[in-house]
């Protein structure tokens, strides 16, 4: 059991899930551990959060952030929570290796969860050991940051401390506990989690409770449940076409691991993709391909439409005119989503959406097409468009064997961007802004992870998390991390869920 420490002032904690929702978690305090020692502290986010770290020192940290040091007003808590994985639906699954730790509130008056990854077994354990191995954590930590950099949505790492203990997988790993943050820990699986058990004065309570801490606005709203249905939907379709657009693939969109929020959470066995090729798939698991790059919008789709469903005795008490309602909601995903991912591709492009963005969406395809038929680096491909914007096309030359229907496409996109008033420095500064130098690729992931569990070496990860804050910016210390994987390296790559 952990002591609680009344010398540690330094989370403002609001605890409103564990105190307002009564049985919607499960109350109980982190394992002890041997011997913390944090191997990771993300100071600007620290910042962010008006936390003051720098009068306490490392150990006090490390125990801080695993847990053996419970800071004052802690209510550390297991969520429970449904969920659809691969389409099956699991009435219970809920935080079986996590805990929240409360609420904290920073100078902006933003409200976030802190919560520990891997940090004991909870009543929602079922089979499992309840804890992490440090690969894992250090690859979720990797990737939310380099989302957030990335300007997408994301949950974020706080911190990293292994525990000093073993943790038992195909082989035997150091244990160790992430230090998250978001917006909130509520997913489309915890409404499933009521509304399968007909508990609808929860369930009730429960979107209560979420539209005032995300919606508020729409509290006031004819039918506040469609509002707020019509919020989430939007939300996700926006993080979608933003994950589409960097070529991220989250790889486990169970309803369990898809915000309220809009924010990417549970990184498992996600990673970006090298050439071009919407059936990509990496995770180990994902038998029939559910979760490749392509399905991704329509996944989520089908999430929301478990989230309607659930939300249904909330909607209408006649159950036609709820499924009316939801159902009409859940078709303007497509729009939404669409719409989202022109904005984002056009942008990409270097090109001003105009009142029919539509217009423009061949040339978005034929440029896709082009990259999937010559398999082309996603990536380095629009990065490299922004020296076309400025004539040279050398760059872009040498991502592609074929060139003249390249040079063919290059001529339509110029007579296009020749219809805008920019010039072009401006518009290649442009697209330098969003399309990304640096993403995390797959083998530089791996080397950091292996170096850390494998050699208790930091300095690959250290450097690599230092490369991927800055994605847009050209760094010649940093250009083997802009590098594609070798092709051997890809056409082998598999992903796991890191459990
Ligand atoms: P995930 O694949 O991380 O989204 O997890 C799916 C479910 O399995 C959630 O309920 C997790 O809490 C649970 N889970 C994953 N790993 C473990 C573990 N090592 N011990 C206990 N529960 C786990
Ligand atoms: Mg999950």
């Amino acid at each position: 059991m952990p002591e609680s420490s009344d010398v540690l002032p330094i989370f403002a904690f609001d605890n409103t899930y564990a105190k307002e929702l009564t049985d919607f978690a499960v109350a109980l305090a982190p394992d002890a551990v041997p011997t913390p020692e944090l191997v990771y502290l993300n100071h600007d986010l620290a910042d962010d959060l008006s936390l003051n770290l720098e009068n306490t020192n490392r150990d006090t940290l490390a125990q801080l952030f695993t847990g053996q040091l419970l800071p004052e007003d802690a209510t550390p808590i297991a969520q429970a929570y449904a969920g659809h994985q691969f389409g099956h639906f699991n009435p219970q699954l809920g935080d079986g290796r996590a805990l929240i730790l409360g609420e904290i509130i920073n100078q902006e008056q933003e409200r976030y969860d802190l919560c520990l990854k891997g940090s004991g077994r909870t009543p929602f354990s079922r089979g499992g050991d309840g804890k992490a191995a440090i690969g894992p954590m250090l690859r979720e930590a990797l990737m939310c940051e380099a989302l957030t950099a990335l300007g997408i949505p994301s949950t974020r790492a706080l911190a990293v401390a292994t525990t000093g203990e073993d943790v038992y997988r195909q082989s035997v790993l150091p244990g160790a506990i992430l230090t998250r943050v978001a917006s909130s820990h509520i997913r489309v699986g915890t409404f499933e989690y009521f509304a399968c058990r007909g508990e609808e004065q929860r369930l009730k309570q429960l979107a209560d409770y979420t539209i005032a801490r995300h919606d508020p606005e729409l509290a006031g709203a004819d039918n506040p449940y469609l509002a707020f249905f019509q919020a989430v939907l939007q939300r996700q379709a926006t993080l979608i076409a933003q994950w589409m657009s960097m070529g991220f693939i989250h790889g486990v969109m169970n309803t369990d691991n898809m915000t309220i929020c809009g924010e990417t959470i549970d990184y498992g066995p996600c990673a970006f993709m090298e050439a071009y090729d919407p059936n990509t798939v990496f995770s180990s698991i994902d038998y029939h391909q559910r979760y490749a790059y392509h399905n991704q919008p329509r996944i989520a789709q089908w999430n929301l439409s478990r989230l309607g469903q659930a939300l249904l005795p909330l909607i209408d008490t006649n159950e036609n005119k709820a499924v009316k309602h939801a159902s009409d909601i859940l078709d303007t995903f497509t729009a939404y989503y669409e719409h989202a991912w022109l904005e984002q591709m056009l942008s990409k492009l270097g090109l001003t959406p105009n009142d029919t963005p539509l217009d423009d969406k061949p040339l978005i395809v034929s440029w896709l097409t082009l990259l999937e038929i010559q398999q082309v680096d996603f990536t380095l491909a629009w990065r490299y468009l922004a020296d076309a914007a400025q004539g040279n096309h050398e760059p872009l030359d040498t991502l592609f064997m074929e060139k003249s229907s390249l040079h063919t496409w290059l001529k339509q996109w110029h007579e296009r961007a020749n219809n805008e008033d920019c010039d072009a420095q401006t518009r290649a500064t442009a697209m330098r802004n969003i399309n990304p130098w640096i993403i995390p690729r797959n083998h530089q992931v791996e080397i950091a992870l292996a170096a850390a569990s494998d050699d208790n070496n930091f300095q690959p990860f250290n450097q690599l998390m230092n490369a991927l804050q800055q994605p847009f910016k050209e760094s010649p210390n940093y250009r083997a991390f802009a590098e594609p994987a070798p092709e051997e390296f890809t056409e082998r790559y598999q992903t796991f869920c890191g459990t």
